[in-house]
């Protein structure tokens, strides 16, 4: 087994922006995935809910919403999976691959025109495949500098970078190819995406990045090879006979799926504290530290409530409630989902700088946690003016949906980066590899509950929907910041 050492030597250490050379392929395999995956999601919800005679699927709102959110959860609760796959059998580069050519062969179903039938199968697909790839992508970036490297974090925010002008780009070409033509050629830019990121992931693949990530870091033995293999088995069999069973007795809807997946979502994060809080592997200090990590995942999932719901809930808003002509010309509601990572790429450099220029009087990671709440809240509480004054009825100015996601974005900025390195920190040591995956769990916790809301959505006003979730953003964020100096205190050393 190669040691940290021979990996990071196996790397050209410059060559791009004064960063290994290995980053310039990890940068733009993020880059393509995630401009196929935001490119299709600014187009999926009105696909899905759009008439038929329309080019989409018919599918009544609310539902559309809910198999978005779900859809979103599955997505990063594969990471588990995917971390688990490259630590224990593939290693990193290889699931990396799969899992790119899973995803394309995902945004191929959407190309061609087949029904809810294809869009299922897109979505496994895609679920799977990024579960394989995105968690293990960012895990290679962290192993191509050399312990105590200081530009580590500077390539990590490069990185970051990468996916925000990913998904910057993205809804504009693949929302106006949308309207020039249809829903599945706008998808097919989607695949196109993905399969240039495969072509950049492999083109020069060992020059660049040596052998970080080939081999896996706790490959399985013989005797745990085959019991997995047993245990997976036994899993297929059983799922496959709840699906058919299910099916036959008629209950197998999509709202039953949702509900499931629901209760799967929030599940998933809980068993996962319990694995790592009852392990014999996590030493004394670090069942300490994930104490501490509980409050912040809570607010973590309930940021991403907010912030995920502008590709939902308020998608729907900006197609249908929103003012969208300027003159002759109507802006395709696709394009409002690039405004959010506009805001990040433009945004992000003034937050380093303003960091930089506090040093250490900066706040904490349990305040700055916090205070993203705050603006998320406000983000959505912002929503009630246009929609008392519109009166729930007439169309509103895009400008609301503007300042809207402005205001998630400095909460965005004020969370997103810094959650990522508390996770890394507070995980016990034991569990690296899930370390990443661990974080994206709560964007399956939020979504998983988004699916939800989104019925709830329906049922209630607009001033009371935007109104209980800001407000509830509101009061967990002063919950946050009465608990931070507990938390602060938990994390021990760490800040
Ligand atoms: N928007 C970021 C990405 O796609 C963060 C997602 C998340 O943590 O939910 O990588
Ligand atoms: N800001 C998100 C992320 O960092 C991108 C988005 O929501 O479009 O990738």
């Amino acid at each position: 087994m190669a040691t940290k050492e021979e990996i990071v030597k196996s790397v050209p250490q410059t060559g791009f922006f004064g960063h290994p050379k290995g980053l310039f392929s990890l940068f733009f395999t993020e880059f393509w995935e995630r401009f196929s995956y935001y490119g299709m999601k600014a187009i999926l919800l009105y696909f899905m809910y759009d008439k038929v005679k329309k080019g989409g699927l018919g599918l009544d709102e609310t539902t559309a919403a809910s198999i978005m959110a779900i859809y979103g959860s599955l997505v990063y609760m594969s990471g588990i999976i995917g971390g688990w796959i490259a630590d224990r059998i593939l290693g990193t580069r290889r699931t990396i691959f799969w899992g790119g050519i899973l995803i394309m062969f995902g945004h191929i179903c959407l190309a061609v025109p087949g029904g809810l039938t294809f869009l299922f199968a897109s979505m496994v697909f895609i679920i799977i495949g990024t579960g394989l790839l995105k968690p293990n992508v960012s895990s290679v970036v962290g192993d191509i500098y050399a312990e105590g490297d200081n530009r580590r974090d500077a390539g990590f925010n490069i990185f970051y970078m990468g996916i925000n002008a990913g998904a910057f780009i993205s809804p504009l070409v693949v929302g106006a190819v949308k309207e020039h033509y249809n829903y599945h050629a706008g998808f097919s830019i989607a695949a196109i995406g993905m399969a240039i990121g495969l072509f950049m992931y492999t083109f020069n693949q060992k020059e660049k990045l040596g052998i970080a990530g080939v081999e896996p870091k706790n490959p399985l033995n013989a005797k745990e090879r085959s019991s997995i293999l047993k245990k997976f088995i036994v899993a297929v069999i059983v799922v496959a006979a709840l699906v058919i069973l299910a099916t036959v007795s008629g209950n197998l809807t999509i709202d039953v799926v949702v509900n499931f997946f629901t209760v799967i979502g929030l599940l998933a994060p809980i068993s996962v504290f319990i694995w790592m809080f009852t392990s014999k592997k996590t030493k004394k200090e670090e069942k300490s530290h994930l104490l501490a990590y509980i409050p912040l995942f809570i607010t973590g999932t309930m940021f991403w409530i907010i912030q995920e719901q502008g590709s939902t809930i308020l998608a729907a808003y900006i197609d249908q409630r929103t003012d969208l002509t300027m003159g002759s010309f109507v802006i395709p509601a696709s394009w409002f989902q690039s405004l959010n990572p506009l805001f990040i790429i433009t945004m992000a450099p003034i937050f380093a700088w303003i960091w930089i220029k506090m040093g250490n009087r900066q706040p904490s990671t349990p305040i700055k946690f916090s205070l993203s709440l705050l603006f998320a809240g406000l983000s959505f509480l912002i929503m009630i003016i246009p929609a008392i004054t519109s009166g729930g009825k007439e169309l509103i100015s895009p400008w609301w949906i503007v300042i809207s996601f402005f205001l998630v974005v400095i909460g965005e900025l004020l969370m997103s980066p810094v959650g990522l390195s508390a996770t890394t920190k507070l995980a016990p040591s034991a569990f690296a590899a899930q370390t990443m995956s661990l974080w994206f769990l709560t964007s399956t916790a939020a979504q998983a509950l988004n699916a939800q809301f989104a019925k709830l959505f329906a049922k209630i006003s607009e001033v009371q929907y935007f109104g209980y979730l800001g407000g509830a953003s509101i009061v967990l964020f002063l919950f946050m910041l009465m608990l931070s100096p507990w938390i602060s205190k938990k994390m021990g050393s760490i800040r």
